[in-house]
């Protein structure tokens, strides 16, 4: 499982904890039912925001970015999410990602624009297809997105970057290639880093749902050109957590910091919080939602030990089906409130499958 990770700067947000738990729980109910899972997350180390984000601060992008990988690893540690994760960082795989510019290149796929290289999407078959995006869409939501689909010399309006040159010495990302001195697109960069830690196909491929046009998209365009196919047999996308109807993010300034949620609540408070939105939905923010967690976790406590084995063998179940009906965490806390509702017994040992359940959930460091 390949999921699209972090841009290190202010990326130990809320939006971002939402985000890889849905892939940890996947991740858990997989191992559950004795998958053995390579789950890599990736670190988008060469990027521009992260440039201007380190120029802003003044400092060296490296150090910002070293600064903040950390706080991320942090922050999943502290929420309990599977940390035995490959994490690739893009500044490692420079000379391979120059290496499928310039098979690109090679094949008329990639072209030149002055010394910059672009994808020319009319060389792979319908473009834009896979998710179904109308071109007039795609180019909106590419122009919002930070994309140039008005560039004029572009052959196409939905050509995307493969290689961008860099002239300029003080320009702190560049390395030299044989496609010029420059630094990789932030596209091939995925491309490039899941193929080498997963092959030229895996299972699954994640990340949020601003990220299936144009990244992802392109992301199958490069694939299908460099090796034939889809890399991903299956695409899964988590919807954001809003704050005052806004996606959080770094631009917006709108975050809430894991760090500040884990020194008011426990780490099984936060999760199950978030776990009362749908991944495919995502919603509002509201604080309420720590209180009903911190209310259930209180429940939960109490009934552990004290209900019978049948009703600890049906909350299992009901885990379990509720995980396999589309990651529904909303029913898992259903059954979760099921479970702490259901009549006190005199202490029972079901303590094995009730871990079975907090290890599926990530409740407990187990
Ligand atoms: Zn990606």
């Amino acid at each position: 499982m390949y999921v699209c990770g972090i841009t290190p700067y202010a990326a130990a947000h809320l939006g971002h904890a939402f985000t890889f738990l849905t892939y940890d729980l996947l991740q858990r109910r997989l191992e559950d039912m004795g998958s053995a899972v390579h789950m890599v997350r990736n670190i988008t180390d060469v990027d521009e925001p992260l440039y201007a984000k380190a120029d802003e601060l003044e400092l060296h992008y490296t150090d910002l970015a070293e600064n903040e990988i950390a706080l991320f690893h942090k922050a999943m540690c502290a929420l309990n999410m599977r940390v035995d994760t490959s994490q690739p960082r893009a500044s490692e795989f420079i000379a391979e990602m120059a290496e499928a510019v310039q098979r690109l290149l090679d094949s008329g796929v990639g072209y030149r624009l002055d010394k910059d290289v672009y994808f020319d999407t009319t060389k792979v078959d319908e473009y834009g297809s896979f998710f179904g995006y109308k071109l007039d869409l795609a180019i909106a939501i590419d122009r919002l997105r930070g994309g140039n689909p008005d560039l004029k010399a572009k052959r196409n309006k939905q050509d995307f970057l493969l290689w961008k040159s860099v002239d300029d010495s003080d320009d702190p990302a560049q390395w030299d290639s044989p496609v010029g001195r420059g630094r990789p697109g932030w596209h091939i960069e995925c491309s490039v880093m899941s193929r080498h830690l997963l092959g030229d196909t895996f299972d699954i491929h994640g990340g949020g749902t601003d990220l299936v046009y144009p990244h992802h998209e392109a992301e199958i365009a490069q694939s299908k050109a460099l090796h034939g196919h889809n890399p991903a047999d299956f695409w899964v996308h988590t919807s954001p957590i809003l704050l005052a109807g806004e996606k959080m993010s770094k631009s917006l300034g709108n975050l809430i910091f894991v760090s500040d949620l884990l020194r008011e609540h426990p780490m099984p408070v936060v999760r199950l919080a978030l776990m009362h939105y749908h991944h495919r939905i995502g919603g509002e923010w509201a604080e309420q939602l720590l209180h009903e967690a911190t209310e259930l976790w209180k429940k939960l406590s109490a009934a552990s030990g004290r209900r019978s084995v049948a009703a600890v063998e049906t909350l299992l179940r009901e885990t379990r089906a509720a995980l396999d009906d589309d990651i529904n965490t909303l029913e898992v806390i259903d059954a979760l409130h099921r479970f702490a509702d259901a009549p006190a017994v005199v202490a029972t040992d079901s303590s094995a499958q009730l871990d079975k359940v907090w290890r599926l959930l990530g409740l407990k460091a187990i």
